[in-house]
């Protein structure tokens, strides 16, 4: 028998042997196709067929995916033709199949590439990012003045399906970094999880969580060390970190209303308490409605408890200009 057939031989009694998880669909002379399945999202299709002057030169190589990238594809095609040179003159298929197996089983964050890829251009020179593949992790340090959020995500072997776990520390006051963290989880988890109301016809399909979650945590990073109080108009973070207020009761302790503007809490009080209250109190930079957790009374109550305090304030007026 020829090179060629021998090799095709020795391809069907090895290679699903030699490589877990994968199946070989074709194996004749005109194409040699195998599929790796290492996940639901992590599937590749490896498609060799023999050039002209095998095995003198380097079997070609076409990789095919639904779920990966194809740039990560291109670039793993040229890695792994590179591979190859050593086994010039030699059979090359198992060596292509365990070379392209070896990858995406070494490098977990390959089901993510390009939200990789787009995150390094949105960050700054100031900020830092590292991808760990052994533990399947993004570590993110985003700066912003003297302010930082160290962020690691998690990529996990379901990705997209299953979205990006969240773990952070920062040196923002602890009402602050519980609202990026939340907002961030929050971010992640509508791209996995259908929403309440389906439209009708509709079926839901989850989309990759990376890319949203980083943009959240980037943006507000940038924004929240310059954000003022919607009513005194100071910043609301001091410039240094350590001089933030930490006690959640103190009056220039920063609040943050669901809109994402800020207010010191004294400053939420006084304008809370300051008429109009018709239709509720709004914030006076975007006019939504004001939720906030430690503000629960209705306007009406809002409006009874105006009007007493006005009354006092007569009342004690008309005391003092009966002493003038
Ligand atoms: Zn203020
Ligand atoms: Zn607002």
């Amino acid at each position: 028998m020829g090179f060629i057939e021998d090799e095709l031989e020795e391809v069907k009694k090895l290679c699903e042997h030699l490589v877990q998880g994968c199946r070989l669909v074709t194996c004749v002379k005109s194409m040699v196709r195998v599929e790796i399945k290492k996940t639901v999202t992590k599937c590749i299709v490896v498609c060799l067929q023999f050039p002209e002057d095998y095995p003198s030169s380097i079997i070609l190589i076409e990789l095919k995916s639904k779920t990966l990238s194809d740039k990560l594809l291109n670039k793993l095609t040229v890695a792994c033709e590179q591979d190859l040179k050593k086994q010039f003159g030699k059979p090359q298929i198992l060596k292509a199949v365990q070379y392209i197996n070896n990858f995406i089983s070494e490098n977990p964050l390959c089901s993510c590439y390009d939200e990789i890829a787009q995150i390094k251009k949105e960050i700054c020179e100031r900020d830092t990012i590292k991808l760990k593949q052994k533990t399947s992790t993004i570590h993110l340090k985003l700066v912003e003045g003297n302010y930082f959020i160290k962020v690691k995500l998690l990529i996990p072997d379901e990705y997209p399906s299953q979205s990006v776990g969240i773990e952070a520390s920062s040196n923002f006051p602890p009402n602050m970094e519980r609202f990026l963290v939340g907002q961030a989880k929050e971010s992640a988890r509508k791209c996995v999880e259908p929403p309440l109301r389906l439209p009708p016809g509709k079926t839901f399909c989850p989309l990759p969580s990376l890319l949203p979650c980083a943009h959240f945590f980037i943006s507000a990073v940038r924004v929240l060390p310059r954000q003022h109080c919607q009513l005194c108009k100071r910043t609301g973070l001091p410039t240094d970190p350590e001089d933030a207020q930490t006690s959640e009761s103190a009056s220039d302790h920063v609040e943050r209303l669901y809109c994402n503007h800020l207010f010191h809490l004294d400053c939420l009080i006084t304008y809370m308490k300051t008429p109009p209250f018709e239709g509720g109190k709004k914030c006076p930079d975007c006019g939504e409605r004001i939720y906030h957790d430690k503000w629960r009374i209705s306007d009406k109550m809002a409006e009874a408890r105006w009007a007493h305090q006005e009354a006092r304030k007569r009342e004690l007026e008309d005391v003092a200009q009966a002493f003038l």
